[in-house]
């Protein structure tokens, strides 16, 4: 893994684009170009689908047990684990995130791995008490081939919460990465040919989302598409899918809010806050983008949380001491400062607010708080995916309900309060995918994770991942 890989991953080669075409990927930090990758084209699509689907019906693939499926895993996971430092460098370097996160960025990728591997041999079908003289039971079979379609701000880690169960369950494989970030999703096909999964089961197709993933999604060759990303796109290839029946899955986007109430731990909740939208430079889906605080504590709150936002400045995603990166690219920190002009208009900006250069360079924003923000607004209403955090106000835990609810996205929220009763009940009230009590941002392999509303549907890790690789054949036998 010294050298960085740029070409098309079709069964267990490295090939050139048939167009010839190629794009640049940039350094977020330095502003510079580190590799020129291919672009899939539409011959492209069609040769890696071929190749999925020939390593879906070979023996090489099919023939193997679900526990040496599982084996296969765990020693990518093993060779992974062991390149994890170079892995997590490519990963800062294309995306301008803390080294320390592309780290755990990759430990999680690995951890993804191993469960996964060990669910392969453990997925089973039922007998059924059906009426009658019958014997029946249910098959859990593969889907067949998946194309994952997957964003930039956690490049490889999304990527395996759809390749690892996908592997898992006997499908196979195409993964289109962000054309920002395909640098780790190649350099892993290093590994999982290492790892010893044959040609055809797991291929990596760098490209453009309207031409190469759009080409997947209409490809009649392809069974299931498994996306991560925006709404808006989220919602074309649903239409884009509808022509071919093929099964879907959505992780889209959100504007998850953290409710703070008065009997809080305040000093937790208020570290609880930044960390729920600076981790990550604010590129997270289930960042907390919306900071709802009961009224009594609102001063105490917004101050202490300013004085944190200030310390937080911007730094060399190489330096250890960074905690706030650069963002993923020019365009994506223009549109972050457009939400900021708007929300200077609107309501009351308190910390933040400038687009920085670090040593002269880089797509940097200040971590930027705004009060008295209110539904209605765009910072408010609308997904920034930056390093951005708006404040509202409520009135008891009616109000905090109804505000946390008053959104189009369902992917998340976090709850502070030293109330047990008050925590569950809201919990159950809030219409979203995951709920936080007194922490934010955890994730693990076998929690479940995913979307209400238009957040999307379908979940990523955990059983429920697992099952969505697969369908479900019932056998009847007469007795
Ligand atoms: P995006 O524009 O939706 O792109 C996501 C992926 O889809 C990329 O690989 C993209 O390719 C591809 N794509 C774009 N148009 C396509 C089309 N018509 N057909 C098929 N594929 C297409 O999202 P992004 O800008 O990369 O990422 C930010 C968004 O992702 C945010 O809105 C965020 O909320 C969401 N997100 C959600 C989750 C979650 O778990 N729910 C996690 C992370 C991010 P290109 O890169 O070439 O455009
Ligand atoms: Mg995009």
């Amino acid at each position: 893994m010294t050298d960085i890989k740029t070409d098309l991953f079709v069964a267990n080669e490295w090939r050139k684009p048939a167009g010839g075409e190629r794009f640049a990927v940039i350094n977020p930090a330095t502003e510079e170009a580190i590799a020129d990758v291919a672009l899939a084209g539409s011959s492209d699509v069609d040769a890696a689908v071929a190749a999925a689907r020939a390593g879906l019906e070979g023996e090489a693939w099919r023939g193997l047990s679900p526990r040496k499926r599982g084996a296969l895993l765990y020693r990518a996971g093993d060779l992974l684990e062991q390149n994890a430092e170079e892995m997590a460098k490519l990963e800062t370097q294309q995306n301008g995130k803390p080294f320390f996160e592309s780290k755990i960025d990759v430990a999680m990728t690995v951890e993804t791995l191993r469960y996964y591997a060990g669910w392969a041999d453990k997925l089973t079908g039922d007998t059924l008490p059906v009426d009658g003289p019958f014997f029946t039971y249910t098959l859990r079979e593969p889907v067949g081939v998946v194309a994952a379609i997957v964003p930039w701000n956690f490049p490889l880690n999304l990527a395996s919460w759809k390749f690892a169960p996908a592997l898992a369950a006997g499908c196979t494989v195409i993964l289109k990465p962000a054309s920002e970030t395909p640098l780790t999703a190649l350099a892993m096909a290093d590994i999982m040919v290492q790892a010893g999964f044959p040609p055809g089961a797991f291929n990596v197709l760098p490209g453009g989302g309207s031409s190469t993933g759009s080409s997947l999604v209409k490809h009649p060759g392809v069974d299931k598409i498994a996306f991560t990303g925006s709404t808006e796109v989220g919602k074309q290839i649903m239409r884009d899918a509808a022509g071919t029946v093929k099964r879907v899955t959505l992780e889209l986007g959100g504007k998850s809010p953290n409710i703070i109430f008065a009997d809080a731990d305040i000093p937790a909740a208020v570290r609880g806050a930044q960390n729920g939208i600076f981790y990550g430079k604010g590129e997270v889906c289930a960042a907390g983008s919306r900071l709802l605080v009961e009224r009594s504590v609102h001063d105490q709150v917004v101050s202490e949380l300013v004085t944190r936002s200030k310390k937080l400045s911007p730094g060399d995603p190489f330096d250890k001491n960074t905690r706030l990166g650069a963002v993923v690219s020019q365009r994506q920190q223009e549109t972050v400062l457009g939400y900021i002009e708007s929300g200077k208009r609107e309501a009351k900006l308190v910390a933040g607010g400038n687009a920085v250069k670090v040593n002269g360079k880089g797509y940097y924003v200040e971590a930027t708080v705004f009060d008295e923000a209110r539904p209605g607004m765009k910072i408010v209403d609308e997904e920034i995916f930056g390093p951005v955090l708006s404040v509202m106000t409520f009135d008891g835990v009616e109000e905090g309900i109804r505000l946390a609810n008053q959104t189009i996205y369902g992917l998340a929220a976090g709850i502070w309060t030293r109330d047990i009763k008050k925590a569950h009940t809201v919990a159950r009230a809030i219409r979203a995918g995951t709920v936080w009590i007194n922490t934010y941002n955890f994730y693990d392999s076998a929690a479940p994770f995913g979307g209400f509303k238009a957040s999307g549907f379908g979940r990523d890790l955990g059983r429920e991942a697992l099952e969505s690789y697969t369908e479900v054949k019932t056998v009847w036998v007469a007795l």
